[in-house]
């Protein structure tokens, strides 16, 4: 196609930023307090704020969502296996295994992606010691399910919720829902602090390892009583944090009408699979991802065709977790058809703040034209 050229590119995500003045209005008193990191004033603020918007019984900051993860399961003291989904960003996995912990994976369910928990059940043994499922996409696991899990059998059940910020099921903010939510801040992420995380917990003796533990273990200037590492998020990206949440109602509300856009245009396609709207739950439209069915263009070659037209996507998630090298040999066997028939389908189409309808109309001519 000659006119290939002059297409504009259209790339998967774009980061929101708030105007640089405002900015700079928020980080100017950093001049005068010289407090740039370990807990600051901006630091509590953002925490306050974070812990109000998402429901949160208590929430601690962390440098990054991985660093929260890790620090939540160790903060839990766990010992043993942990259930969850190979669907799913490597950290989740390797928060696992880096904690000395064993991962088991569990298929996931074929319309929305998350953890199956009907068949969790059969994974759980003596040496269960907590089910980590994913709200992959902004999708809500099944939590009554889980939490029926986490009482009958005494488990633990701690979220990874890197995807869901802003989702409410049954009214209720997302970060309420287990034991503790791991939420990302990553600057891809639809709500952002450059880099940053957060853990959401139910149990406020969690406060005191969790604040040593993103802290090198510190629990004194003379007392080192865990084995920590370094994950605090520092005032800089607490700062961007603070300007970024006075838009997130804008920020959700133009994700909604892009991802209604694609919707339109891409459900009822019969041979294209979209994410369902959940009962009660209000969706965040964090990534949209499409699975293509019995078509005559494979994933592979669709993603190849629409980047040759200057549109970006990603196959998350491709490879599952269990097929990484580092894990193959151990969990490359893993029963999960579901989760790798997904895998090897699955496209994540452009979506982001300030994306325009004639963009998302691009990408949808566009896969019309192949699909
Ligand atoms: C982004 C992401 C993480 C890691 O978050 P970081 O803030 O980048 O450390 C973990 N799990 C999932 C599902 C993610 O998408």
């Amino acid at each position: 196609m000659d006119n290939k050229k002059t297409e504009q590119k259209i790339p998967l995500i774009r980061p929101f930023m708030p105007s640089m003045e405002e900015y700079m209005e928020e980080i100017s008193s950093l001049w005068t307090t010289r407090s740039l990191t370990n807990m600051g004033q901006k630091h509590r603020q953002l925490e306050e704020a974070l812990k109000e918007y998402l429901g949160a019984a208590n929430l601690q900051l962390f440098a990054n969502g991985h660093g929260a993860l890790e620090c939540v399961l160790s903060a839990f003291q766990l010992k043993g296996e942990v259930i969850t989904t190979p669907f799913t960003f490597a950290s989740t996995i390797h928060a696992i295994v880096r904690c000395g912990l064993t991962p088991v994976f569990c298929d996931i369910r074929p319309d929305d992606f998350t953890l199956d928990a009907e068949k969790v059940e059969r994974y759980i043994t003596k040496k269960t010691a907590a089910i980590l499922p994913v709200h992959v996409y902004g999708m809500a696991c099944d939590v009554a399910a889980m939490e029926k899990i986490q009482k009958t059998y005494g488990l633990k059940v701690i979220y990874d919720a890197a995807h869901a910020f802003g989702v409410k099921v049954r009214g209720r903010g997302i970060a309420s829902y287990g034991d503790a939510s791991m939420f990302s801040f990553h600057a891809t992420k639809l709500y952002h602090t450059v880099e940053g995380g957060a853990a959401a917990f139910q149990d406020e003796t969690l406060a005191k390892p969790l604040t040593a533990l993103k802290d090198f273990g510190l629990t004194g200037p003379e007392t080192v009583d865990l084995t920590g590492c370094n994950s605090k998020l520092d005032e800089f990206r607490s700062a961007m944090g603070i300007c970024n949440l006075r838009h997130i109602e804008e920020i959700l509300k133009e994700r909604q009408t892009a991802g209604m856009v694609y919707d339109k245009r891409l459900s009822g396609h019969p041979r294209i699979q979209i994410l369902p709207q959940q009962q009660d739950v209000t969706r965040n439209y964090a990534y949209y991802p499409i699975v293509l069915k019995e078509s005559a263009i494979s994933r592979d070659q669709l993603q190849q065709k629409l980047m040759e037209h200057g549109v970006l996507t990603r196959k998350y998630f491709y490879p599952l977790c269990c097929d990484f090298p580092c894990y193959q040999a151990e969990y490359g066997q893993s029963d999960v058809p579901i989760a790798r028939a997904v895998s090897d389908h699955v496209l994540c189409l452009p979506l982001f703040f300030g994306i325009t309808e004639g963009e998302i109309h691009r990408v949808c001519d566009l896969i019309e034209t192949w699909v």
